[in-house]
């Protein structure tokens, strides 16, 4: 997989960040923070940058420290 943000930037910190606040159980129906139907726009646009910022479990692996 390719890897595309540092993990600890601000924008993998950022999307970190905004899921925790928005990330709503699907079948609670609407997301707490902005109300629009979970999984609410931000929430799915977090995943995707946190999607391409490699864990410390991934750096481990490819550096085999
Ligand atoms: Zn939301």
């Amino acid at each position: 997989m390719t890897y595309i943000v540092r993990p600890g930037s601000t924008l993998a910190l950022t999307a970190a960040e905004l899921l925790d606040r928005h990330d709503a159980d699907p079948m609670a129906g609407a997301c707490a923070r902005c109300g629009r139907p979970a999984p609410c726009p931000t929430a799915a646009y977090a995943r995707q940058v946190l999607a391409v910022t490699p864990t410390p479990v991934d750096v481990l692996a490819t550096t085999g420290a």
